[in-house]
C-alpha cells in the first residue's frame, strides 16, 4: 500500500530506529537527520516518515506531508543559522539526477559558498 514501510528501504529503517542516525528534528510526519557523507558544513536530510520513492510521488499522494517536509527544511535551515545566509534545498529525482536512496528526501545544504548552476 502507498506510504507503507518497505523492508528493503534504508530510510524506512532509520524511521523505525533499526539504523542509527543523528536526528536534528522530528514531527509526527517527518524526520530530519544529518547526511552520513556531508557535502557542506550543514547537510541535513528531511524525509517523510511514510515511504514514497521520490518527491513527486509524495506530493501526488500526500501533498500535506510534502508541505511538512518543506516546512521542516526551513526550520532546519533556521536552526543552522542559514535562513538569511542562504541554503539550498535539493530533491534528486531519479537515478539520472543522482538519486540513490528511493525514499523521498530533501537535502538541506549550506554553510559554505554554493555554486549556480549546480553540477
Ligand atoms: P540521493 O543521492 O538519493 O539524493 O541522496 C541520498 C543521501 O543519503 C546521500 O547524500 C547519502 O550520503 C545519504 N545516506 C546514504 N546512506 C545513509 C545512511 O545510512 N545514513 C545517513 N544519515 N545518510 C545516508
Ligand atoms: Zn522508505
Amino acid at each position: 500500500m502507498a506510504g507503507e514501510p518497505q523492508a528493503d528501504c534504508l530510510f524506512c529503517k532509520i524511521v523505525e530506529g533499526k539504523i542509527p542516525a543523528t536526528v536534528v528534528r522530528e514531527t509526527a510526519t517527518t524526520l530530519a537527520f544529518r547526511d552520513i557523507n556531508p557535502q557542506a558544513p550543514t547537510h541535513v536530510l528531511v524525509i517523510p516518515k511514510a515511504h514514497y520513492p521520490d518527491a513527486a510521488s509524495l506530493a501526488a499522494a500526500e501533498p500535506l506531508v510534502a508541505a511538512d517536509v518543506l516546512t521542516e527544511a526551513a526550520l532546519v535551515a533556521a536552526d543552522e543559522g542559514l535562513s538569511e545566509r542562504g541554503h539550498r534545498l535539493v530533491f534528486n529525482t531519479g537515478a539520472g539526477a543522482g538519486q540513490v536512496v528511493f525514499h523521498a528526501h530533501a537535502h538541506v545544504i549550506g554553510g559554505r559558498g554554493l555554486q549556480w548552476p549546480p553540477g
